[in-house]
């Protein structure tokens, strides 16, 4: 039987997202049909509460934001990198817990995104990246997969 997969809780239902909405989708659903899901939201995990002001990637993707080298800002210019990078971390945790091998994640997030990401300056523009969960699953093994049509 195939392993269990980490999927973003949003697109399960849960009305975890920065507008206290979900954004559940039957394509999603048929394709993790039969499969064990791990629903997780590493922005709630982190310790963000919902709803919470929108915030972008500055300075770099996920991947620059483990190292250091970029930040995660909200549309109010509060610095909230370290609940984003707290929620990376335990999501990690929770696939280990459940022996994930894949995550399907919500395209274009802060800290789902897979593939793109939005700029940093908070005006719709979409540029090649992957949020913070994304990069630190990926960096550990986890192969992380765009959610199909959203
Ligand atoms: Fe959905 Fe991920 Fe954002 Fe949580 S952090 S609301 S799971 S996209």
């Amino acid at each position: 039987m195939a392993p269990p997969v980490l999927v973003s809780a949003c697109l399960r239902g849960v009305p975890c997202r920065f507008d206290g909405r979900d954004k559940a989708v039957r394509g999603v659903d048929e394709a993790l049909a039969g499969r064990e899901v791990v629903a997780f939201c590493p922005e709630q995990a982190g310790g963000l509460g919902t709803p919470r002001a929108a915030a972008e990637l500055v300075g770099g993707d996920g991947y620059d934001v483990l190292d250091g080298r970029a930040r995660v800002v909200d549309v109010n210019g509060v610095d909230v990198t370290e609940a984003f990078v707290a929620g990376a971390r335990r999501a990690l945790a929770a696939a280990r817990r459940a022996g994930c091998a894949e995550a399907v994640l919500m395209p274009r997030s802060p800290s789902c995104g897979r593939g793109e990401v939005y700029d940093g300056e908070f005006r719709g523009v979409l540029v090649p990246g992957d949020g913070v969960t994304a990069a630190l699953l990926e960096r550990n093994g986890i192969a992380v997969r765009r959610a199909p049509g959203v």
